[in-house]
């Protein structure tokens, strides 16, 4: 009798899983295991929301798996020691996975294949599982580099590539009775988001299901919509996998159109950050492209942070979608342009203070999409126009025309009617006095000549 063991990480689903498949077909009987690794609540990556959206999907990936014979096995500590147990428990002969990319991914693979080897135990990593295309299988055709740095010439060779033909969920999945499992875990009772998405894969199916009838066919056009909320909202399950990023691509272009072409296009950002993460993995937290920056440190700076962070900066759409990230533990992609704007070049704030932040609070925090996008923004990254800075007002009064996206969010303005919210130092004093909302911390020709200065522009 053959044993393999599947280990879920950030692929926690039944449809399009190639290790699961590998593992039944190549063995009489398979271990699903998670392990809950200490290392990551020791690195500071176990955020309450995030926690919770797991919870969510450990029961349902369980669910799913009793309803095809199986379980899943959970195990706590140290993953490679779990893996070990697990192994010599069940006398299993190959391990499966998912291949990742950050640092933390790379060493965990790497000590696997260390303590798997000496046993006898084979590891079997597969690509594109949490990514549409593996990173390496694009690679610039010039000698000496690589990765992709530029977006658009990646995005011409990825759509070049194509994508394999997703697996279907398997029918049954046979588990030995031995290994025994920790109870598994549940919402934490505090600290969570009050709006917080509910997380696995039956729900992210349903979600992606609605999506594409309702939503995908406007994408182009609406994406940038602030207050019409027209985005896929399926994020937090592209980052635990419980949506296949390969089946949402295929699917899309069966479905074909402006907005599938535009929403593929998203995707394929997703799998160009965890390319430029494989190939720098130092980028979660080092400038890609230093620009010798002094951020501003010290009371002023930090007293800037934390209005920031509460959104009371006195604009508008900046404390919209700063309250959108408490409430809902996700913030619209515009908002997400926005505010890290402000943050990092209007307040010349650090770009990892406000990425630790994210972090905190987003429910689909990714280390390679949140501190890449954050380094585009902050222009560290891999944005060939690194110096621009976004106005707020501008932007407010550009994806939230007639203000009803900061209506819905700071109820000091829900009474201001039309674009007039976007700019409420323009009220009158009685009106002002009466909403009690505050006044800009810094008026934004201060902040960009000072960012100027910083960088040495003109
Ligand atoms: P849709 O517009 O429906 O897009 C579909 C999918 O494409 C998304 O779910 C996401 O997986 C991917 N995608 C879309 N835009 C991007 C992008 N710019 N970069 C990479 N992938 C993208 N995304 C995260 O998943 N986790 C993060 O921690 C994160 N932090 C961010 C921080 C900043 C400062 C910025 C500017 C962006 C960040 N993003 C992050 C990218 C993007 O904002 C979110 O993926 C998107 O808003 C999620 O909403 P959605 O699922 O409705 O997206």
């Amino acid at each position: 009798m053959s044993v393999a063991v599947v280990l879920f990480t950030a692929d926690l689903r039944l449809h399009d899983h190639p290790p699961l498949h590998a593992a039944l077909a190549s063995a009489d009987e398979v271990v699903p295991l998670f392990v809950l690794d200490d290392a990551v609540g020791a690195a500071g990556f176990d955020a309450p929301n995030r926690r919770a959206f797991l919870a969510d999907c450990l029961r349902d990936l369980d669910t799913g798996l009793r309803e095809r014979g199986g379980r899943l096995v959970l195990r706590t500590g140290d993953v490679v020691e779990e893996v070990g147990r697990i192994v010599t428990e069940t006398g299993a002969n190959a391990v499966h996975m998912a291949a990742d990319v950050s640092a933390f991914a790379q060493r965990r693979e790497e000590r696997l294949r260390e303590a798997l080897t000496p046993v006898g135990c084979r590891l079997r990593v597969h690509d594109a599982v949490v990514t549409a295309v593996a990173p390496g299988a694009v690679v610039p055709s010039d000698a000496g580099r690589d990765h992709f740095s530029v977006f658009t010439p990646y995005f011409r060779r990825w759509s070049e590539e194509g994508v394999r033909t997703p697996f279907r969920a398997p029918r049954a999945v046979r588990v030995p009775s031995g290994p025994a499992s920790a109870p598994l875990p549940s919402r934490p009772g505090t600290g969570l988001s009050p709006g917080l998405a509910e997380g696995g894969e039956a729900a992210g199916r349903r979600l992606f299901t609605a999506w594409r009838r309702q939503g995908l066919a406007s994408y182009e056009e609406r994406h940038d919509d602030l207050a019409g909320d027209a985005t896929s909202r399926l994020s937090p399950h592209l980052h635990f996998g419980t949506l296949s990023p390969t089946e949402l691509v295929d699917r899309s272009r069966t479905a074909g159109g402006p907005g599938a072409e535009a929403f593929v296009r998203q995707l394929c950002w997703r799998d160009f950050h965890r390319q430029v993460l494989a190939a720098r993995p130092a980028a979660s937290h080092c400038d890609y492209r230093p620009r010798q920056d002094d951020w501003r440190t010290g009371r002023a700076a930090s007293d800037d942070t934390a209005a920031w962070k509460e959104g009371r900066t006195g604009y508008p759409v900046v404390d919209a979608a700063m309250q959108q990230l408490l409430h809902e533990g996700w913030m619209h992609n515009r908002g997400r342009l926005l505010t890290a704007s402000f943050l990092t070049k209007t307040l010349y704030v650090d770009w990892r203070t406000g990425a630790r932040h994210f972090l905190e609070l987003l429910v689909d925090g990714d280390i390679a999409n949140n501190q890449l996008n954050w380094q585009w923004v902050a222009g560290t990254g891999t944005d060939s126009r690194p110096n621009r800075v976004l106005n707020p007002v501008t932007q407010a009064k550009r994806y939230d025309p007639d203000g009803a996206y900061v209506r819905r969010w700071v109820p000091e303005l829900a009474e201001v009617a039309g674009p007039a919210v976007h700019e409420p130092w323009k009220l009158s004093e009685a009106e002002r006095a009466r909403c009690g909302y505050p006044e800009p911390i810094l008026g934004l020709p201060e902040g960009l000549t000072r960012f100027k200065e910083a960088r040495g522009l003109d």
